[in-house]
């Protein structure tokens, strides 16, 4: 009989001096013992792991089974955590890697080296679906009848659509007050999730939600869930087919919560264990300055994975200082206006596989970057610059170097946060400053503000001769 994934698959403590593991029928989002993140991790002696990546093309010939569409579920193999029949899909992952001269101009690149990853094409617009198909799919696993998330805007927003569209489970979604974009509230609103709003920040409203889904039993959707993770692997694994197998020098990110940077490390350390890749591409998370917690832990105080044993005395000490202080996350870019990372430690070890680095960059470097993204095409919203904002940094330094091949994820779509880009192209100073002011954005050097005209032809036909 071969082996199900009950067998092959099991959730194991990230501390290896713990270590612990944990059958994938059970619903954890921390290490019972340690308290420490889980991963998702595979007998892979007894799974049919594919030769080559190339097999992968062969899926696309089956496209109508809708787990062969999905560009996540593609690469299952990768992942194989579920049944195929349990396997919640809405067709996530049709998202493209589209070489930008126009942008790669802005960031110093040598012509056809800088690649945007549009993920921002998903379903929910935004690179959440990735997980949320797969978190989906583990609730229907464990048959959940509710589960919660606490968002920024797009982790709900993603999960109120994989909710509404297949009516497996019920759906709570927590979010802070004022701190969300409006385009994302509308989705939650839209797909019919019940949301509720707390008197605080996102970090509020996490803390507050891992305490409702203890007492209520409620899953858990937000990317301390390992089963998340294992579907955000298959953005690099997109990025590499697209790319015909050949991995990039460089993979640039946005860091939040720290999930996608962590599941990308955890796919490019697997590939090469499995030995389908040779060469990892060096990985770079960019932090908002406002909310630059991992830049400060890495740069300022020297934090490293250091094989298992980050430095935890040092890291406790500066959350309370950061508690002492009564310090808040504070940037433009809402999607990663974070300042207690969950994935931290994930991260960490992503950054050692994968010789990583990581840059702050200020609202007014997201903004200008995002202006340059949208004028080359597709655009984004303010978080997903960060990455382009990250690669200039990193070349003006020269850390990147002008010929390396580069990818940046956007993140997320260009229609979730209007208000930033209306007020950032706008010619009006008062809206300028009222939502971009007060957040140190000085200039729009790429603002395309509209012409204000009479209601009159001549003025009109001068305007377009201007
Ligand atoms: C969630 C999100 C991020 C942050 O990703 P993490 O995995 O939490 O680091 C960045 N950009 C957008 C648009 C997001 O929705
Ligand atoms: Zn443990």
């Amino acid at each position: 009989m071969p082996a199900t994934a009950l067998d092959t698959a099991f959730q194991k403590c990230l501390n290896s001096a713990c270590g612990a593991t944990f059958g994938v029928d059970e619903v954890l989002t921390a290490c019972p013992q340690c308290g420490d993140l889980l991963d998702l991790n595979y007998d892979w002696d007894r799974l049919p792991v594919p030769r080559s990546l190339r097999d992968f093309e062969a899926k696309w010939s089956n496209r109508r089974d809708p787990l062969d569409y999905s560009g996540v579920w593609r690469f299952r193999q990768l992942f194989p955590f579920a049944e195929d029949r349990q396997i919640v899909t809405i067709g996530e992952g049709q998202t493209i890697l589209q070489q930008s001269d126009s942008v790669a101009g802005y960031v110093g690149m040598d012509t056809g080296r800088l690649h945007l990853q549009y993920e921002g094409l998903n379903p929910s617009g935004s690179f959440k679906d990735n997980g949320m198909t797969a978190a989906s799919t583990h609730a229907r696993m464990v048959n959940a009848r509710t589960a919660a998330c606490a968002s920024t805007g797009n982790t709900s927003a993603s999960l109120a659509i994989y909710a509404s569209t297949t009516r497996l489970f019920r759906v709570v979604v927590f979010i802070g007050s004022g701190k969300i974009a409006f385009g994302k509230l509308s989705q939650a609103l839209d797909y019919d999730a019940r949301t509720i709003q707390i008197e605080g920040d996102f970090d509020d409203a996490l803390a507050r939600v891992q305490e409702v889904a203890r007492e209520r039993g409620i899953y858990l959707c937000n990317s301390v869930n390992p089963f998340r993770l294992e579907g955000q692997k298959s953005i690099m694994f997109r990025v590499l087919e697209a790319l015909a197998w050949e991995p990039p020098d460089w993979i640039v990110v946005p860091g939040g919560n720290l999930g996608n940077s962590s599941a990308f490390g955890k796919a490019f350390a697997e590939l090469k264990q499995l030995g389908l890749i040779t060469r990892i591409p060096r990985l770079a998370v960019i932090n908002a300055a406002g909310a630059n917690t991992l830049h400060q832990l890495v740069n300022g105080h020297g934090v490293r994975w250091n094989g298992g044993t980050p430095d935890t005395a040092r890291i406790d000490a500066f959350f309370d200082k950061m508690d002492a202080d009564n310090h808040r996350a504070s940037t433009l870019a809402s999607a990663i206006e974070i300042n207690r990372p969950v994935n931290l430690r994930k991260c960490l070890r992503a950054l050692e596989v994968c010789d990583g680095v990581v840059r702050e960059v200020s609202d007014q470097e997201i903004l200008d970057a995002k202006a340059q993204v949208g004028a080359g095409g597709f655009g984004c919203e303010p978080a997903s610059a960060a990455s382009v904002a990250g690669a200039k940094k990193l070349r003006a330094e020269g850390v990147i170097a002008p010929s390396d091949r580069v990818v940046c994820i956007l993140t997320g779509h260009q229609l979730k946060d209007p208000d930033a880009t209306v007020a950032y192209h706008s010619a009006d100073r008062e809206m300028f400053d009222k939502k971009l002011g007060s957040r140190g954005v000085k200039s729009a050097a790429y603002a395309n503000s509209p012409v204000v005209v009479p209601n009159q032809l001549e003025a009109i036909l001068a305007a377009l001769e201007a």
